[in-house]
């Protein structure tokens, strides 16, 4: 405790600029991780989005840089995706102003001309994705025998997009003797692998155990039969909860967000929410996020893809409309809320079928999220016959990734539908699980 931003000895640009985007003290990984990069170690740190992450390497890479040079880059900064990409920019531009250093950022969506003008003109820090990055250096516009210092951020989502052999590509062409860091929301193997690779005696930080969600961050848990109830319960949440000032609701597909956009624009007005997804083309993306950022909107409906690294102040609350496939998801998801030192509330609908991903969530969060009631004013509806069947090969699907001598109970023409049946046969699965044994006592409550 009582840290301030004073004690890293940064010059009078950086402080003043750290005064005017309102950072009183240093976040826990600021505290650790701005040491030792200002001191120039390669430096290893878990932290989730929300943590102030960014700018624990950003404040020293302006200190290193302080004030442009020369035509090629010294710093490169490597993001998973562009809404990333984006943010860091922002955060470089704010801390940056009062120095000329030039920062200029790649990403794929948008022809590529304007930003090889922008490096031709001379740059000391890029922020890229890693496709549009390669093509701008295997094109030829790009020096990097100046490169000092290299970031991968969000390292865990490049390993499970697959991206390694770009990044081994990049690590090819960019000088030895650098300094490298690396961020990552969770320590996965391949990231183990990937720091081997990487880091050169790094310093490791952690700032909470392993994926663990801020605690600055209440969750909770609905389990609702069907998607027309996740709708009711949606309904009865935006009704009856005074404090939300500013939601992000997360869904699984593009045809679902577009449904829950719908559903909302006709309950609000369509100037109070946005829906963002990848089918949306970059700049409608671009104008919804920042509408939202900006509070001009105060809902966002949108996909995993499309919600990756950004970054908006003040969301009160996140609702998981689904559980995300993707476990590391669920903590990405709901760190959009809970930020540096606010509190958040995240709510999470479940159906049977979805059932298996909070178990590996919770699983990875270590803690089981506490189960609500689903509200006596809510109307739970009857699940269709066709979502039945969808729920039941769902579930059939995940009982053959775990088993796959299973049979499948959907050919056997059983009903899962119905919550107590559904336990039954998972406590009877594995009757030991703590999860079997909690959600026997929980049955799904009906209205009567
Ligand atoms: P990040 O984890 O880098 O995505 O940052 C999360 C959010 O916290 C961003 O909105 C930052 O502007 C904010 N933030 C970062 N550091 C601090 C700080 N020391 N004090 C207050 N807010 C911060």
């Amino acid at each position: 405790m009582g840290a301030t931003f004073e004690d890293f000895k940064f010059n009078r640009q950086i402080l003043n600029a750290i005064d005017d985007a309102g950072y009183d003290e240093p976040t826990p990984i600021q505290q650790k991780a701005i040491p030792p990069i200002l001191n120039g170690q390669d430096v290893m740190g878990i932290a989730q989005t929300g943590t102030g992450k960014t700018a624990a390497y950003v404040l020293p890479i302006i200190m290193r840089l302080k004030y442009a040079q020369g035509e090629n880059p010294r710093a490169l900064i490597v993001a998973p995706t562009r809404e990333l990409a984006m943010q860091i920019e922002e955060n470089i531009r704010a801390f940056a102003k009062y120095t000329d250093l030039r920062v200029v950022t790649l990403y794929g969506g948008l022809g590529p001309k304007t930003q090889i003008e922008q490096v031709s003109k001379g740059v000391d820090i890029i922020v890229a994705t890693l496709g549009r990055f390669m093509d701008i250096y295997l094109a030829g516009h790009l020096v990097m025998k100046q490169l000092q210092v290299l970031v991968l951020d969000e390292a865990d989502k490049m390993m499970d997009m697959g991206f390694m052999p770009q990044i081994n590509r990049i690590l090819e062409v960019v000088p030895r003797k650098r300094q490298n860091l690396l961020f990552s929301a969770t320590m996965s193997d391949k990231v183990h692998q990937l720091s081997a690779n990487f880091l050169e005696y790094p310093t490791i930080i952690e700032v909470t155990p392993q994926a663990t969600p801020a605690q600055t961050i209440e969750q909770r848990l609905y389990y609702v039969p069907n998607v027309k109830t996740k709708i009711n319960l949606l309904k009865y949440l935006l009704d009856n909860t005074e404090d939300i000032k500013k939601l992000m609701l997360f869904c699984k597909t593009r045809t679902v967000a577009e449904d829950v956009y719908k559903f909302l624009a006709r309950k609000y007005s369509e100037q109070e929410v946005r829906v963002l997804h990848a089918n949306k083309g970059q700049n409608t993306r671009i104008n919804s996020m920042n509408a939202f950022k900006n509070d001009e909107v105060k809902i966002l409906v949108s996909t995993d893809v499309a919600a990756r690294g950004i970054d908006v102040n003040g969301v009160s609350h996140v609702i998981n409309f689904d559980v995300p496939f993707v476990t590391e998801d669920y903590v990405h998801r709901i760190g959009r809320t809970g930020r540096a030192l606010q509190l958040g509330e995240a709510i999470t609908f479940c159906t049977p079928a979805e059932e298996y991903y909070l178990g590996k969530i919770e699983k990875l969060i270590r803690q089981s999220i506490p189960v609500f009631d689903v509200p006596a004013d809510v109307f739970v509806e009857q699940t269709s016959f066709e979502e039945r069947q969808e729920q039941a090969r769902e579930i059939d699907l995940q009982k053959r990734k775990e088993n796959p001598e299973f049979k499948g109970a959907f050919h056997e023409k059983k009903t899962l539908n119905q919550r107590k049946k559904f336990d039954a046969a998972k406590a009877k699965a594995n009757p030991n699980s703590k999860a079997a044994k909690e959600r026997a006592k929980k049955p799904f409550r009906k209205k009567r």
